[in-house]
């Protein structure tokens, strides 16, 4: 059986060369108790502007486990976990994909492969508690995964891109043609046999987090936009709830009218101008984002553009 470990890097100079010899000793372990006979590192060098591709090189020089592959262009995130579970999709009985920042346990991956060998084909890795985190990227993360449940997205708590995944599942998983990924929501729509495997969450090892708040809300929007059309319906529902006030207050207006006291009614009149504004405002907004994900998919624009590979990285 042969594991690949897929691990996405953007500016990630200062961990590489730890990350490199423990996700080395976890292959070499692994091989040692019999679990695999053949194991790869991965790394999907996202367009980095640092020393990066230069690191990843020397090691896949000096080490025949250590492959990667080099984007042309910064894809995010997402993107590039796909472009290398694309290439483990063809060449690996399973994968495992881990943050090259080492926050994720990798002494998860031996329990996951355990699983594997058992005949699951989706192990995810679950993080305990967020000791580590900010109070706010804790909370906001609760928050985010509460409303992707609320809006029908059947995602796992507390499990970000730290999972593996059998063969059968990765092909089942770039078989999808779409362009706004939200790998984890896209994994549990699999249904394939799966399980967890639970770990504590660490300090970044080195360097600062990729995912400045802007980014983390463009992931959140992207990830309940592609997983959930509600947003859709609960608009439907706000614009019959505003017609229905409305015909009271005719109802109520012509009764006051017809009772002689007229109020001046400026007042109303500006407070519902804004108020329906608004909700218009934000319908068109909620439309028009959807809109926006048609036209990206409807472009059907290559996911990514490989520069360059490692020499010792088969086709
Ligand atoms: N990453 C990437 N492309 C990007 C941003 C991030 O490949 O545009 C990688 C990054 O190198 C890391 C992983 O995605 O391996 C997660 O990023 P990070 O650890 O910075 O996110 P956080 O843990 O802070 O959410
Ligand atoms: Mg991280």
């Amino acid at each position: 059986m042969k594991l690949t470990i897929v691990v996405p890097c953007y500016n990630e100079e200062a961990v590489l060369s730890e990350t490199t010899s423990r996700l080395t000793r976890v292959i070499g372990a692994l091989k040692e108790k019999g679990s695999i006979d053949e194991g790869n590192i991965l790394y999907v060098d996202d367009g980095s502007k640092d020393r990066t591709w230069e690191l990843i090189e020397s090691f896949s020089c000096r080490n025949a486990g250590v492959t990667g592959i080099k984007l042309a262009h910064n894809v995010g995130h997402q993107q590039a976990l796909w472009a290398g579970l694309e290439w483990a999709s063809v060449h690996a009985d399973a994968a495992v994909s881990i943050d090259a920042d080492l926050q994720d346990d990798v002494e998860a991956i031996g329990p996951m492969v355990d699983y594997f060998s058992k005949g699951i084909d989706v192990v995810y890795g679950v993080r305990r508690e967020r000791k580590t985190d900010t109070f706010f990227k804790k909370n906001t993360a609760l928050a985010f995964y509460r409303l992707m449940r609320g809006l029908g997205g059947d995602i796992v708590y507390n499990h970000a891109d730290f999972r593996l995944l059998s063969r059968r599942a990765l092909q089942a998983l770039v078989s999808f043609p779409e362009r706004n990924l939200f790998l984890r929501g896209m994994v549990s729509s699999l249904g394939f046999p799966s399980a967890m495997v639970y770990y504590d969450r660490k300090e970044r090892f080195a360097g600062e987090s990729k995912y400045p708040f802007s980014k983390m809300f463009s992931f959140a929007m992207d990830g309940i936009t592609s997983f959930s059309v509600r947003p859709l319906r609960y608009i439907a529902y706000l614009g019959l709830l505003f017609i229905l006030i409305s015909v009271l207050a005719i109802v109520y207006g012509l009764c006051s009218y017809v009772d002689g006291k007229t109020i001046p009614g400026w007042t109303s009149l500006i407070v519902s101008v804004w108020f329906i504004g608004g909700a218009i405002l934000l319908a068109c907004s909620i439309i028009g984002e959807y809109v926006g994900k048609i036209y990206k998919e409807v472009k059907r624009r290559p996911r990514y553009f490989v520069e360059k590979r490692t020499e010792n990285l088969e086709k």
